[in-house]
């Protein structure tokens, strides 16, 4: 028996060379593709296959890649995308991912190199966030699973550490965020054995804040009939709007009610790094636990998210395994200090810390601020040129990169004209933006994430919106006129 490495390295050195090219021209042409393409079913057909049994070469394979892969992607790549809050990513880190797949290191555990680099990228968010040198930290999958972590290591600074034997049962512990926040945090505490009615959605204001006077008077009915408050979670930048809670205010709510004070920073603690931004999140430096994505606006590749705790200790008391198998010793490779594994509820980890270590090296904290400062920038232009068009209303006020408006028509269903309006352009690969709720309204949502969108990219969202919305506009208002006809002849 062989081993899988080629007996010649020539050929897959080759392919490994031109799929290099073949990726730095799929970057460097970005632009001269639509946004996004819906895949046909007939190729959604070429992927379903039995399992193989036999071999094929890599070279076939990487073709079923480009024909059946490659350009069916999501499209967060492209200066064009602002659906949801995604990341475009950045070619160093995808050259990092290269290097660590070529490691395969596994970050579980171990004295180690990869562990120092992720150790170095925790040391950096903490800096980032003006946390003490005894913080710590590791990277996850991304925020949903960040945000979980950051719930359960507050349950145990609550209940003591025993809570990992006796489980949290009858403890009537409760906690606290805002109806803007993201739905994994109720998610959070249901997978933490609280339920998600544990999780008291307190209103939000006209600034989509949390609204503070609420929370007070929540805590309080709360212990009044006998539940235990244990967390308040500040969300720094809602998926819906971009609205930052007043982080100060819960800070000092949090100290005076004696709650563990998580901040959800997805993608919104990023502006700490853009000097006129950081005002807007001030409190945070006072969290206990905050939850933060690299791969949104930090433009690192998926996925990349950290959890960052204030008191290290608490975090290990958290997490922390003795098993047999996993024993630490003092001297050789079980030894390096405290493990990512002691930490959260992952034992074999990859290399993500390579391409968060390698982008933050090589653009610099600055200039990852400056694209940060640029997306609001674009999204202050965006907002205005909405509030120019006659056709377009703005349903939020932008506090960062995120813009929430729709177009109107004389009559009709706006809701769902708005919902065509962007499936239309998306799907004429123009633009991506996404869609969600504003106070009940279906709004068209354009959350300005990617590096590589300019004033341009701006301008061909608003005005494919406008065309299309014109067009479906005047349709329908031809189909109200004939549809009396149909009805009633003497119309
Ligand atoms: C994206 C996001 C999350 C979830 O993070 P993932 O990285 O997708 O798991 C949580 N909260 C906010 C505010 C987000 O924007």
């Amino acid at each position: 028996m062989e081993s899988l490495d080629p007996a010649d390295w020539t050929g897959l050195r080759a392919l490994g060379h031109r799929m290099l090219d073949d990726m730095v021209d799929h970057l460097e042409t970005l632009r001269d593709r639509p946004v996004w393409q819906p895949m046909p079913a007939a190729l959604r057909e070429r992927l379903r296959q039995p399992l193989p049994r036999g071999p094929s070469t890599a070279e076939a394979v990487y073709k079923d890649f480009q024909s059946l892969v490659q350009p069916y992607a999501v499209g967060n790549l492209h200066p064009g995308f602002m659906g949801w809050v995604q990341g475009g990513g950045n070619p160093v880190a995808m050259l990092a991912e290269l290097l660590a797949a070529g490691l395969n290191a596994n970050l579980g555990g171990r004295d180690q190199a990869p562990i120092e680099v992720e150790r170095q990228v925790i040391a950096w968010v903490a800096e980032m966030l003006g946390f003490p040198a005894e913080a710590s930290g590791v990277l996850v999958t991304g925020s949903s699973i960040a945000n979980l972590i950051g719930i359960l290591v507050g349950r145990s600074a609550c209940l003591g550490p025993e809570v990992r034997e006796t489980g949290v049962g009858g403890s009537r512990l409760v906690a606290y965020a805002s109806a803007a926040a993201h739905g994994c945090l109720p998610q959070a505490m249901d997978i933490a054995g609280f339920g998600r009615e544990a999780l008291r959605m307190i209103p939000f204001d006209s600034s989509g804040r949390m609204r503070i006077d609420v929370l007070t008077r929540r805590i309080a009915q709360d212990r009044a009939s006998g539940m235990r408050p244990f967390l308040v979670a500040g969300t720094a930048g809602t998926v819906d709007t971009g609205a930052v809670d007043d982080l100060a205010a819960l800070a000092d709510i949090a100290a005076r009610e004696n709650l563990w004070f998580h901040v959800d920073g997805a993608f919104g603690a990023t502006a700490l790094l853009a000097p006129a931004l950081r005002p807007k999140l001030a409190g945070i430096e006072r969290a206990d636990s905050v939850a933060f994505d690299f791969h949104k606006w930090a433009q690192v590749q998926y996925d990349a998210g950290c959890i960052v705790v204030r008191d290290g200790a608490r975090q290990l008391a958290t997490f922390s395994a003795e098993a047999a198998y996993l024993r630490r010793e003092q001297r050789g490779l079980a030894g390096g200090g405290i493990w990512p594994c002691d930490l959260g509820p992952d034992l074999s980890r990859g290399f993500r810390a390579l391409k968060v270590w390698m982008t933050l090296s090589v653009y610099g904290a600055d200039r990852l601020g400056e694209v940060v400062q640029q997306s609001c920038d674009l999204a202050a232009a965006l907002a205005a040129r909405v509030d120019r068009e006659p056709a377009l209303e703005r349903l939020a006020p932008v506090t960062l990169n995120i813009v929430c408006f729709r177009y109107i028509a004389a009559d009709g269903d706006l809701d769902r004209l708005n919902a065509d309006i962007v499936a239309d352009v998306q799907e004429a690969g123009i633009a991506a933006p996404s869609t969600t709720l504003v106070n009940g309204a279906l709004a068209i949502r354009a959350a300005i994430v990617n590096h590589r969108t300019t004033c341009g990219d701006i301008e061909i969202l608003v005005d494919a919106i406008l065309e299309y919305g014109g067009r479906r506009a005047r349709a329908n208002q031809n189909s109200a006129c004939r549809e009396p006809k149909q009805s009633a002849p003497g119309c």
